[in-house]
């Protein structure tokens, strides 16, 4: 891979220093950290302190969706900044209802609150459900089913929500009121959702955490009639699927259903912190005046950013997201090394015969980003990566499976 020549004070000096040491002295240790610190980047390269170049596969975790240092994004952002930084919520600002506005209308959803984060989007859709039934139902109706290996986020309520063991250790008592059923298996549903305390399912349409893990489709139509049947709210965490990656708006939509509650977050400002709880017809008065709030939440900055982001996801441009994702599966179904390639639009899991840890360490070496889930390689590419730039990654990576094989 190339490498360029990279001069700014702050890059002199990262290369004079063990930043590595730097970083375990004084940031808490929650991070397992690649070898790597990057400095600057163009769309979907990046460069290092050493000036080595990039391919990246892996936007963040979803959250540049048009890359680094995106032209109609900095400047959105970069006006923002300079005309208003942040007031707060007690008043009306422009961006934020401009924001809110273009995602009903892209959707058909009735009502927005914003957020920080993916937790802070879900914790919204949880007090929504209990506030909906509490409101028409009282008493002890606030138990939200879940599916078994989801991720919903990493407060001690979404921790509860989320179905995987390892997440529910240390950190008790952990929220109660959930219930987690295996994904895929409708039988199971309907017995868990018979109990009369049931509100709401949420489910994350492909589980990304769980291994890039695409829901069936009778399974999720199934939820979604039984949901709409007995008055139970359908809430779908489309914080990684959300905002093009699958190829349409929010993943949800290549499944046919209408959900009560949507919550999206990574890529939807593309690299600023936002979290977005969408509501339909059912849900939009739920939260009332003091019922929920944010101090930074849909702050203008942000929302500036969101608003380049959603402008840009056309039918035309969720296409291509589509026809890039297909390329990708075309090249890597039934390679040396590949067992096989799950996931819809640029959002895919790649299972190898060999570790994903091992891959993404290879790719680092030669100039392409991955990530991994579970067992998988996973692919999360900004969403106008050029078909160029996509095609030399993937036969980079291509390279590297068959050779750990
Ligand atoms: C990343 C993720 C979250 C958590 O988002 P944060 O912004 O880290 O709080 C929740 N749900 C899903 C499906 C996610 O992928």
């Amino acid at each position: 891979m190339s490498a360029i020549e990279i001069n700014t004070p702050l890059v002199k000096e990262i290369k004079t220093m063990n930043y590595q040491e730097l970083d375990k002295e004084f940031v808490a240790n929650t991070y397992g950290r690649f070898d790597v610190c990057f400095v600057k980047g163009e769309g979907s390269v990046v460069y290092d302190e050493n000036g080595k170049e990039y391919i990246d596969l892996g936007s963040g975790i979803g959250v540049t969706a048009f890359g680094i240092h995106d032209d109609v994004w900095a400047n959105a952002v970069i006006n923002q900044v300079k005309s208003l930084n942040h007031v707060s919520n007690l008043y009306y600002t422009l961006p934020q209802m401009e924001l809110a506005q273009k995602l009903c209308e892209k959707t058909g959803m009735k009502k927005v609150f914003f957020s920080n984060s993916g937790a802070e989007a879900n914790e919204c859709a949880i007090k929504t459900a209990r506030k909906y039934s509490s409101d028409k139902y009282g008493g002890d109706r606030n138990v939200i089913i879940t599916l078994v290996n989801s991720f919903h986020g990493r407060t001690i309520t979404t921790l509860s929500a989320t179905g995987q063991d390892v997440f529910h250790q240390h950190f008790g008592p952990f929220t109660e009121g959930f219930i987690f059923t295996p994904a895929n298996d409708l039988d199971a549903f309907y017995e868990v959702a018979k109990n009369p305390r049931v509100c709401a399912v949420l489910i994350e349409t492909i589980q990304g955490e769980g291994g890039v893990m695409p829901l069936e489709a009778d399974f999720v139509q199934g939820i979604a009639n039984y949901a709409a049947d007995n008055d139970i709210l359908l809430l779908v965490d489309e914080v990684q699927t959300g905002n093009g990656r699958t190829g349409k708006m929010y993943g949800y939509e290549n499944f046919d259903i209408h959900p009560d509650v949507v919550s999206t977050a990574k890529g939807l400002a593309a690299g600023l912190p936002m979290g977005a709880t969408l509501f339909n017809e059912k849900t939009q008065f739920v939260l009332d005046a003091g019922a929920h709030g944010s101090t930074f939440g849909g702050n203008p900055i942000c929302a500036a950013g969101a608003i380049t982001v959603v402008d840009r996801l056309t039918d035309e441009f969720l296409a291509d997201v589509a026809k890039k994702g297909q390329y990708v599966k075309d090249q890597l179904e039934g390679a040396t090394g590949v067992i096989s390639v799950s996931g819809l639009g640029l959002m895919l899991g790649i299972e190898c015969t060999a570790e994903p840890k091992s891959i993404i360490a290879k790719c680092l070496e030669q100039g392409v980003v991955v990530l991994s889930a579970k067992n998988k390689v996973r692919l999360l590419p900004a969403l106008n990566i050029p078909q160029e730039q996509l095609e030399k990654a993937i036969g980079i990576l291509k390279q590297v499976i068959a050779d750990l094989a």
